[in-house]
């Protein structure tokens, strides 16, 4: 089969397919909600009354876990699974690889030579899967390969189906045999235990009772979908996930008409598919929409404690893939996957609350919003002291592409208040109070600290750590990437700028707490206040500006990845007890390899694409131009020859170029890889020119207005 008729026949098959306008699918009501999920109501059903009690205060309250419970947690887990059609069991979890990690074990023992199914506390509790591949940046030694998973109760378990049947999947912790963590999970629980003593202590400086301390994420996923078709004859998604080549079309975003348009009814109808799937998970799918780019989509759970939350996005994103292959779509969850339209990113909105008070929420009452003015204060403290190693938590070769590019927060670390939080801003670090323009009419607070605006929304859509109303939103992560990474770092600076201010605040005399409060969030406004910036990021002016106010700005992942070896970043996550030292060595050496591979492999797939398939292309076109004009010339007709030459001359510098650049990117790899990505892009700007030159049935690879039109 020619290219040509793959590609048109791709077309067709796309053509044919049609869904059936109106059909009702099976009804999921919210009976389904969760029915796939070991939760309280599971819990009650299956474990004695006393059990389910203990459990669940360990879920819900955070309370140790009681060992002597495992054995029936076990039993009840598996006849739970087993009445749901599983016959495995795996500790489920989240490698350093950034994707997820599962090794099926089936219940099934022989006991005095019976086969019967069985699964024990111990089985429960801890696994040792080889996993020896599993990136350890040196924390093991494959020799010793051991490398344990634990259960982590307090995120539930939940089923996995497939067409024929069913895993029961336990949520683990992946650590080395001497304790060092391997894993996402780890680093993250850690965090949450940091944050939440710094919370703690600080609420009792606000004479505030003991409660619960909840850190929240809400993960809104952009994500790509194109056809099957397409896709399977794009070398370069398939193994890279991006397209290494491929000119715009001269219609793609500009006229903004997909961003929140009418869906449509292939995409819907996946989309209600996922939402079912995820509802059975217990997972909250809330919101739905077309974004900026064609093909370009976005869905939004309600949020949830943070570590349900990133294990939960970490399903979202297999759903997403998997509903989309049972759809004959694909599902591109990379950062870039076409250049020239937006990338995809995942907005981490994040937020504290103390019993029922979202600590990020302005209050009514004026105590509250102290409490709330200096949870902002240590928030923006910590962003300022910490901002390289925010940024290093976003990095990796695809984000790279995103960040920097104007559709995304750059990579400077800056946070956006808006208009009228930054009045109460500067009201407090002048100290004057007055009724600003923007703030209009006001509840009237402490004297001695401003008044807070009613409703701070936020319209900035540029900045990448924005105060939007009641949270804030991280903005900088990539669509693919684990929200683990951004939430752990976040959570442990704010831990302990939060901590610093509670040590003052204990120290304070307090017949004058509000005065002296009120001073030291002025000493931090004044000394921090360079990260706060409510402007447009995407503009060079504000690169300038943010140079003059002296905010790093690591534009690659290399250079971002340092901060892992910045000594007092070390101390830092030592001393909240996150990372030890040789813990956080492991992160820089295993992201930055990471890195490396990945750039090496986009190199080696557009090498192979340019020679094996581009250059044969672009040849047989030269070739038909020089048969077209000799055989012109030989009949004597004397009108195209012009235009046939002009054309075999355009091919043929083409091929030259090819060559020559190919050639270059072919050496790019005995260097240190840092000219691979220039390389490629001198590659593809050539490659990018011919797609518009050479004829359209030969062009070996499906197009850009196929993939983004075309499903
Ligand atoms: P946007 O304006 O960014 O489109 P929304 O206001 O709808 O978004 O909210 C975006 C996300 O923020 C949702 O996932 C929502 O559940 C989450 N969110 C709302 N409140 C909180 C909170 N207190 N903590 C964490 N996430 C929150
Ligand atoms: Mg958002």
């Amino acid at each position: 089969m020619s290219k040509s008729d793959f590609r048109s026949g791709a077309i067709d098959s796309v053509a044919k397919l049609h869904t059936p306008a109106g059909v009702a699918a099976a009804p999921v009501g919210m009976e389904y909600f969760s029915e796939d999920v070991f939760n309280d109501q599971a819990m009650r059903k299956y474990l004695p009354e006393a059990v389910a009690a203990k459990l669940l205060a360990t879920v819900n309250d955070g309370a140790a876990l009681d060992p002597a419970i495992a054995a029936d947690v076990a039993h009840a887990m598996k006849h739970w699974a087993m009445d749901r059609g599983a016959t495995h069991f795996t500790h489920w979890f989240l490698p350093l690889n950034g994707s997820t990690a599962e090794k099926h074990d089936s219940f099934l023992e022989i006991q005095n030579g019976q086969a019967i199914m069985a699964f024990s506390g111990k089985n429960l509790i801890m696994s040792e899967p080889d996993a020896s591949s599993f990136p350890s940046g040196g924390l093991r030694s494959t020799f010793e390969a051991r490398g344990y998973t634990a259960w982590d109760p307090t995120s539930p378990a939940f089923i996995k189906r497939h067409s024929n049947g069913a895993t029961l999947c336990i949520p683990t912790a992946f650590c080395s045999y001497t304790g060092e963590t391997l894993d996402k999970k780890t680093p993250l629980l850690r965090s949450n235990q940091a944050l939440t003593k710094a919370v703690k202590r600080l609420m009792k400086c606000f004479d505030l009772p003991d409660a619960k301390v909840d850190i929240t994420l809400g993960a809104e996923q952009e994500y790509f979908l194109i056809d099957k078709h397409f896709y399977l004859h794009r070398p370069d998604l398939l193994q890279t996930g991006r397209t290494l080549f491929g000119a715009p079309p001269a219609k793609h975003q500009q006229l903004e008409d997909h961003y929140f348009g009418s869906i449509k009814s292939r995409v819907l109808s996946f989309m209600t598919e996922v939402e079912s799937e995820l509802w059975k998970l217990g997972i909250p799918a809330k919101t739905r929409h077309n974004e900026g780019a064609p093909a370009q989509f976005e869905l939004a759970p309600i949020f949830e404690k943070v570590n349900l939350a990133v294990d939960h996005n970490m399903l979202v994103m297999e759903v997403l893939r998997q509903v989309a292959d049972r759809h004959s779509l694909v599902c591109l969850l990379h950062e870039k996957p076409f250049a020239g339209v937006n990338g995809s990113g995942k907005h981490n909105n994040w937020s504290v609350s103390y019993g029922d008070l979202n600590l990020l929420k302005p209050g009514k009452d004026p105590e509250q919003n102290a409490i709330f003015l200096t949870v902002l204060c240590g928030i923006i403290q910590a962003v300022d002291l910490h901002s390289d190693i925010l940024r290093a938590t976003v990095a990796g070769a695809g984000n790279d592409h995103r960040l920097g590019a104007n559709e995304a927060p750059p990579a400077i670390i800056s946070i956006y208040v808006g208009d009228q939080l930054n009045e109460v801003i500067e009201q407090l670090e002048s100290g004057t109070r007055k009724v600003g323009k923007k703030l209009g009419k006001m509840q009237i607070g402490v004297d001695t600290l401003p008044l807070l605006p009613r409703d701070a929304t936020d319209r900035n859509r540029t900045s990448p750590f924005a105060f939007t109303g009641n949270k804030f939103e991280f903005r900088a992560p990539g669509s693919s990437q684990c929200c683990a990474g951004p939430m752990m770092i976040l959570n442990t600076i704010v831990a302990d700028a939060l901590d610093k201010i509670a040590a003052e605040l204990e120290n304070f005399d307090r017949k004058d707490f509000n005065n002296q409060l009120q001073k030291l969030l002025q000493r931090i406004i004044k000394t921090h206040k360079r990260v706060i910036f409510n402007g447009d990021n995407y503009t060079a002016s504000w690169r300038k500006e943010a140079a003059k106010r002296g905010l790093p700005n690591a534009e690659s992942t290399l250079e971002a990845l340092e901060a892992f070896s910045n000594p007092e970043n070390i101390e830092l996550f030592a001393r909240h007890g996150v990372f030890t030292a040789k813990e956080m060595e492991s992160r820089h050496e295993i992201f930055g390899e990471e890195y490396r591979r990945k750039i090496c492999i986009e190199g080696q797939v557009a090498l192979e694409i340019v020679r094996s398939m581009i250059l044969p292309a672009v040849t047989a076109d030269f070739n038909d131009a020089l048969a077209a004009l000799n055989g012109a010339r030989n009949s004597g007709v004397t009108a195209g020859c012009a235009g046939l030459r002009r054309t075999a001359d355009k091919l043929g510098e083409g091929i030259d170029e090819l060559v020559k650049r190919s050639e270059r990117l072919s050496d790019a790899f005995t260097g240190d890889g840092s000219d691979i990505l220039p390389a490629l892009g001198a590659l593809r700007e050539t490659v990018d020119t011919l797609e518009g030159i050479v004829s359209d049935s030969r062009w070996p690879l499906p197009k850009y207005r196929e993939m983004l039109f075309i499903y």
